[in-house]
């Protein structure tokens, strides 16, 4: 076969994709984006010279990033979900480059993003996909200096971006608030189930993110998650992850769905 050996050695990414009643497994927003950015994305969307390549230096969805974070367009680069941006990066790096992953970043208290200087190698890597509600679209980004930026845009493909997604990106950036409202309930509801899954025989570690990471004591990880999965809820099983034995990860979802994912873990671990 024309196919290479160490590629046939590897297993791909695996997260099965499901048909059940609660899906907590990919740490997905729990709800969409909002109708209004539905109807402005549908309205430009309409609008667009299809028959065009799309803007290739992205420049308007750079520079809502951009503003966004108070930073320079050219300390901006948007690629097809932040996983092609960690790609685009390994292009282009050589080792002494710091990368820090913050796909759950509004999550958190705390960003390196306020550390990124033009002197300093070191980035931060955001995605559309979570917080955004807006996995579909594949969108992400990473702000770093802005010499570094320039020689990304060398490796990345041409016209890389559709014209969709740059909209789609950049009308997203005029819902901060929405944003911000989904990431607070999101918080909210993980304190919820971080305090329940407490009082059970778990051991439950610390989250800044939307899932938590979670250890049944009295019962195998893949086992409980089977059971879960019985009851049409589908989590991640982490059990054979490199120091996660036996450990599981829920997603936080809406109150509903957290109240039946709660309700029956305490059905299988009590
Ligand atoms: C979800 C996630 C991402 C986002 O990847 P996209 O390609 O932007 O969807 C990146 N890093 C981590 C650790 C994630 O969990």
């Amino acid at each position: 076969m024309t196919v290479r050996d160490d590629l046939r050695a590897l297993e791909g990414y695996h997260s099965p994709q499901v048909d059940v009643r609660v899906r907590l497994n990919t740490n997905e927003a729990p709800t969409p984006p909002p109708t209004a950015w539905r109807d402005a994305f549908a309205a430009e969307l309409s609008r667009v010279e299809w028959h065009r390549y799309p803007d290739r230096s992205a420049a308007a969805l750079r520079s809502a990033i951009a503003d966004s974070h108070h930073v320079r367009s050219d300390q901006v680069f948007a690629a097809n979900g932040s996983n092609e941006v960690l790609q685009t990066l390994l292009l282009a790096a050589q080792p002494g480059l710091l990368v820090v992953d913050e796909a759950y970043g509004q999550f958190a208290d705390w960003s390196a993003l306020t550390m990124i200087d033009e002197s300093t190698p070191l980035v931060v890597t955001r995605t559309f996909s979570k917080t955004w509600s807006m996995a579909a679209s594949r969108l992400g980004y990473v702000i770093g200096p802005s010499w570094l930026i320039a020689e990304l845009d060398k490796v990345a493909l041409p016209y890389h971006l559709d014209a969709a997604k740059q909209i789609a990106g950049r009308l997203a950036l005029q819902f901060t608030d929405d944003m911000d409202a989904r990431v607070a309930q999101i918080v909210s509801e993980r304190e919820r189930i971080a305090a329940t899954l407490g009082t059970l025989d778990l051991e439950v570690f610390p989250s800044g993110a939307n899932f938590i990471l979670f250890r049944p004591r009295n019962k195998p990880g893949r086992q409980v998650w089977q059971e879960l999965l019985d009851r049409s809820i589908l989590i991640r099983d982490c059990s054979g992850w490199p120091r996660l034995t036996d450990c599981l990860r829920v997603t936080v979802g809406t109150p509903e769905e957290n109240d039946e994912f709660l309700q029956a873990i305490r059905e299988i671990v009590q």
